[in-house]
């Protein structure tokens, strides 16, 4: 989705939720208050069967993605290479308030790798976050061609949520 889409809109302030805080950076992760409901209570029920779920990052707004463009660029040496990895500025899911990178708090080197589909938390997010209205947006072969990214879940737990990433 990308700022030119009709349902398009960075949140107010006023309508974002804190759901906690990036373990590795202190950086506070922000939710649209309907999708932040939703992760808190997946949250807790996954630490009632022994699973600890961690947010990494939420809501980003179009000049923090031009920041962390800039440093995939720095990584992968071209923009080309970079996108596949972040997005550029303007065409993040993450602009919307409604996705939620999650993490397995016991396994940080897993933290927006691809391993961490082997982790206790992926392993219940694959079967527990449909519950809650996640859904992941990057599934393996995906038809926009971004790659696999088990960590990056949208939610479409409400009809405008859902419509919002409908292409
Ligand atoms: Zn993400």
């Amino acid at each position: 989705m990308t700022p030119s889409h009709p349902l398009y809109k960075e949140p107010a302030e006023a309508e974002l939720v804190v759901v906690g805080k990036y373990r590795q950076t202190g950086r506070e992760v922000k939710l649209r208050a309907d999708a932040a409901e939703a992760l808190l209570n997946l949250m807790t029920q996954a630490r009632a069967v022994g699973v600890a779920i961690t947010p990494i990052s939420g809501l980003r707004t179009i000049a923090y993605q031009e920041t962390l463009f800039r440093k995939a660029v720095a990584k992968y040496g071209s923009e080309d290479a970079a996108v596949g990895w972040v997005a550029r500025p303007g065409h993040s899911e993450h602009h919307t308030g409604l996705v939620v990178d999650l993490g397995d708090e016991d396994d940080p080197a897993c933290d927006v790798e691809p391993p961490f589909e082997k982790t206790q938390a992926f392993l219940w997010l694959q079967g527990n976050a449909a519950r809650f209205g996640f859904e992941l947006s990057f599934p393996r072969n995906n038809p926009r061609g971004v790659n696999y990214e088990p960590w990056h879940w949208r939610f479409v737990g409400t009809p405008e949520a859902k419509q919002i990433f409908q292409k």
